[in-house]
């Protein structure tokens, strides 16, 4: 018997752990930790422990089809996980463990404490690389370090992986039956559905698989144009599917590459492509620097940096009543959908940090605990980058100025129009800066002007250097 641990590696297709366990020939049983406790820790959100609770069902069927039975071990938290799941094998008789492996500094520690445990008591171990393209620690600058700014990263890597990229695995065929019987999956949500969304992100992988086909046959060509345009749906909005497992990467990753070669969509596959990869250069900053799984800044000095403390600013930014339509039609669309684009999380992002000078870790929990994609790496790097504490290689100096990033990619304002209805009768002009049409009812005045901001968050990181 053979046991596949799941954890965001929650599909059939391209699984490596799943392929490999299967290719045994031997009966296998799959298990599933349900540790809400560990989430909450963690910060996730409900409507993103709705699409895993959804997912996992679909997933016990897709398995059910292989002969393979889910089995579910419900704990409060990680301590005592490990243990648990050696019991289990044990209990089966399983010859091996085959898991994915993560990357989140708790998740390490529970795959390590594992991997000590069964070798202890005779039972192998078999870690996959699946959730990256390359196993951290195996892109490395000339000088042996992890690269710290993405564009040597991707320099690095792009070359074979656009021309020998990774394997991708097929759906296993079904494994010898067992007598070993599922178990059912409780449900351990308690937010009333309405919040949940299922509407909006419905459960597993057919769902990614149509995603991705959508995306790729019809938006990839335009996706180089698209792509910051918060009114249009030009991405793929996969991210809660990556981020859960629910698709892997591999098979994004080759379906983008199909389209390369055709002059219409090579733009726009090689920017997405690129998506693909700062994905992966997170990942690899988590491991390299394990300072950024334990709200620690990256950039080490910012440490130093005097962020201000305000409660109300606070809560008005996570409202989107800050009074700048862009920031705040962002802010209501992550409240009301679980997601939010990328443009507006850079916009979103430094307004916290920069504008009302507040501490990115309050902004990147506040992401966590709303967003359907919520993903330690990618969140962490995104808050980090904005911030100017992290891997961005422009100085602190890069400010997004709230209005003109409005007028530049929202220039009808569309998008404000749908999240912000109090503005929608104002023309496409004043749209942007409401303030200039006097008082608009029912819409707040700007929290901060942005010149003074932009001087003060200037004057704030000017002081750390004076400090060093
Ligand atoms: P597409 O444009 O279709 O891109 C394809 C995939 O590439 C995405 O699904 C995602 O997996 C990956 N990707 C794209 N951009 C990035 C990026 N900048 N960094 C890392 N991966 C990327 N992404 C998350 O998946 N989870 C998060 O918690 C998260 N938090 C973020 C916080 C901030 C402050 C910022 C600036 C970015 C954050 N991102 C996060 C990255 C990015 O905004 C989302 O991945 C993207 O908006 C998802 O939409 P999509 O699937 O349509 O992306």
């Amino acid at each position: 018997m053979q046991l596949v641990w799941f954890r965001n590696d929650l599909r059939t297709l391209d699984n490596t752990a799943l392929y490999y366990a299967c290719k045994r020939g031997q009966p296998v049983t799959a298990v599933v930790a349900i540790t809400p406790e560990q989430w909450q820790s963690h910060g996730d959100a409900p409507v993103k422990q709705s699409l895993y609770y959804r997912s996992l069902l679909t997933l016990k069927s897709s398995l059910a089809q292989l002969n393979i039975p889910l089995k579910v071990i419900e704990t409060a938290n990680f301590t005592g996980l490990p243990q648990q799941i050696l019991d289990l094998s044990l209990q089966l008789g399983c010859t091996a463990i085959h898991m994915n492996r993560h990357y989140e500094w708790n998740e390490r520690q529970c795959e390590e404490e594992l991997a000590r445990l069964a070798v202890q008591a005779g039972i192998e171990i078999q870690r996959y690389t699946d959730q990256v393209f390359h196993e951290p620690g195996s892109v490395l600058t000339g000088k042996g370090e992890y690269y710290t700014v993405f564009t040597p990263f991707k320099k690095n890597i792009w070359p074979t992986l656009t021309q020998q990229p990774p394997q991708s695995y097929p759906v296993p065929p079904a494994c010898p039956a067992s007598a070993v019987t599922a178990d059912g999956i409780p449900c351990w949500l308690e937010a009333d559905e309405a919040g949940l969304r299922a509407d909006l992100w419905p459960a597993g992988e057919e769902e990614a698989i149509r995603r991705l086909e959508l995306f790729v046959e019809r938006k990839l060509p335009l996706y180089g144009q698209l792509r910051d345009i918060p009114s249009q749906p030009g991405t793929s909005t996969l991210s809660p599917y990556l981020a859960l497992g629910i698709i892997s990467p591999r098979t994004c990753l080759h379906y983008a590459l199909s389209r390369l070669p055709e002059a219409r969509a090579h733009q726009g596959a090689e920017a997405w492509i690129n998506e693909l990869i700062w994905r992966d250069f997170y990942k690899h900053i988590l491991v390299g620097f394990p300072r950024v799984s334990k709200h620690r800044a990256f950039k080490q000095d910012t440490e130093a940096l005097a962020w201000r403390h305000s409660d109300s600013d606070l809560q008005r930014w996570q409202q989107g009543q800050t009074g700048y339509p862009l920031v705040d039609a962002a802010m209501r669309q992550l409240n009301q959908t679980g997601w939010m684009h990328n443009r507006l999380r850079m916009v979103t992002a430094m307004f916290l940090s920069k504008h009302l000078l507040l501490d990115w870790r309050l902004g990147e929990a506040y992401f966590m605990s709303k967003l359907v994609d919520g993903d330690l790496a990618a969140n962490n790097g995104g808050w980090q980058w904005s911030a100017s504490t992290g891997t961005d290689a422009a100085p602190y100096f890069r400010i997004f100025n709230p209005v003109s990033q409005s007028e530049k990619f929202d220039p009808e304002g569309r998008f404000i129009r749908r999240f912000v209805p109090e503005l929608a009768h104002l023309d496409n002009k004043t749209i942007h800066s409401p303030w200039l049409a006097g008082k608009v009812a029912n819409y707040p005045a700007p929290m901060v002007d942005h010149k003074f901001a932009r001087q003060r968050v200037l004057d704030s990181f000017q002081a750390l250097k004076e400090i060093s």
